[in-house]
């Protein structure tokens, strides 16, 4: 499971309204990526359906249930941010344990769960190293692995790649849509690079200035963009 929908939902930091009323529908399964210029509010948008914010009105439907004031820890979801904190001085294998220990969850299950997730992230021969000893695409996928292993009903990315170099970008864009293909988890995952939300979504909802310009296919974006803010955007001509 993982479907989302979002009605009327706005957000205001004090006076100003970084996100004015939006409905938003996410299917259960989909890739969907939100892209925009920096300062559009793409992560204001993921962070009110994670619950790391309060939305200022309108309503979070999770799965059928409503979650608008449910705490970010009960609404079944990993987050997988830009830097990502490891414990250095812990092994890969603890690191991605670290939350279902927390849990207390049954050992045997924990090994099973860390050994699985390591297979999807092509991290099995590490499990022994510390991140020290890693490189920078290696440890992003621990920290991914830690998101794995929650079993969410979705994952929520944010610019997860963009500490990255160009070369590693490319491979690891590869290895989210390997991994959102093998868990076929809804993965909501945000962007200002239309690159990267051209190759790895279902569907793109294109954000200026916290209003949704369109919603749709990667090729009927670029087919059909709406506006010229989209076709520039997007790349293609209208
Ligand atoms: P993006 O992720 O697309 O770059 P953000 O969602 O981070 O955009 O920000 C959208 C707008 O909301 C920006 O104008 C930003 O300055 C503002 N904003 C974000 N978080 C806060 C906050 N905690 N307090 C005040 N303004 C904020
Ligand atoms: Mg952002």
């Amino acid at each position: 499971m993982g479907r989302f929908v979002l009605d009327k939902v706005s957000k205001s930091f004090g006076d100003a309204q970084v996100i004015p009323p939006l409905d938003l529908t996410i299917e259960d399964g989909e890739f969907t990526v939100f892209v925009g210029p920096s300062g559009c509010g793409k992560s204001t948008l993921l962070r009110l359906i994670a619950g790391l914010e309060d939305v200022t009105s309108g309503t979070v439907n999770i799965d059928g249930k409503e979650m608008t004031d449910v705490p970010p820890a009960k609404r079944g979801l990993s987050m997988v941010f830009q830097s990502y904190a490891l414990y250095p001085h812990m092994s890969v294998r603890k690191n991605i344990a670290f939350p279902l220990r927390m849990a207390k969850m049954d050992k045997a299950e924990i090994k099973k769960r860390v050994e699985d997730a390591a297979s999807v992230l092509n991290l099995t021969d590490y499990l022994d190293r510390r991140p020290g000893q890693l490189s920078g695409g290696q440890r992003q996928r621990v920290a991914i692995g830690r998101a794995i292993v929650r079993e969410p009903s979705a994952f929520l990315f944010d610019e997860p790649l963009s500490n990255l170099d160009a070369a590693l970008r490319v491979g690891m864009r590869l290895e989210i849509s390997e991994m959102h293909k093998r868990l076929a988890t809804t993965m909501i995952y945000v962007t200002h690079d239309q690159v990267e939300a051209m190759t790895m979504a279902d569907k793109i909802v294109v954000l200026q200035a916290g209003v949704i310009e369109q919603v749709g296919s990667p090729l009927e974006l670029y087919r059909s963009p709406r506006n010229t803010f989209v076709a520039g955007f997007i790349g293609s001509p209208k």
